[in-house]
């Protein structure tokens, strides 16, 4: 997420850093009850889920080894880049 300086940040209700946008709805509507609002990386964190939720349920041990790797790599790209865009 990109900061702006003269932005004055709050905490986030979920990961409590000062990342939350003083303009509530800047912000992302969390999927965990759809009325709060949480910071747009937790936002992000929380779209990707469900997604680990199915490759888990996944019965091919091959198959589920290879789509952690995939999904692992994709949200360390993914936190990369929300800590520096
Ligand atoms: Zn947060």
């Amino acid at each position: 997420m990109k900061f702006i300086p003269e932005i004055k940040y709050v905490k986030c209700p979920s990961c409590e850093e000062l990342k939350f946008h003083p303009v509530v709805t800047r912000n992302a509507l969390s999927r965990k009850d759809n009325k709060t609002y949480v910071c747009a990386d937790c936002g992000t964190m929380e779209a990707l889920l469900p997604l680990r939720e199915i490759i888990e349920e996944t019965t091919n041990e091959k198959e589920k080894e290879r789509l952690m790797g995939l999904h692992e790599r994709v949200t360390e790209d993914l936190k990369k880049f929300l800590e520096t865009n």
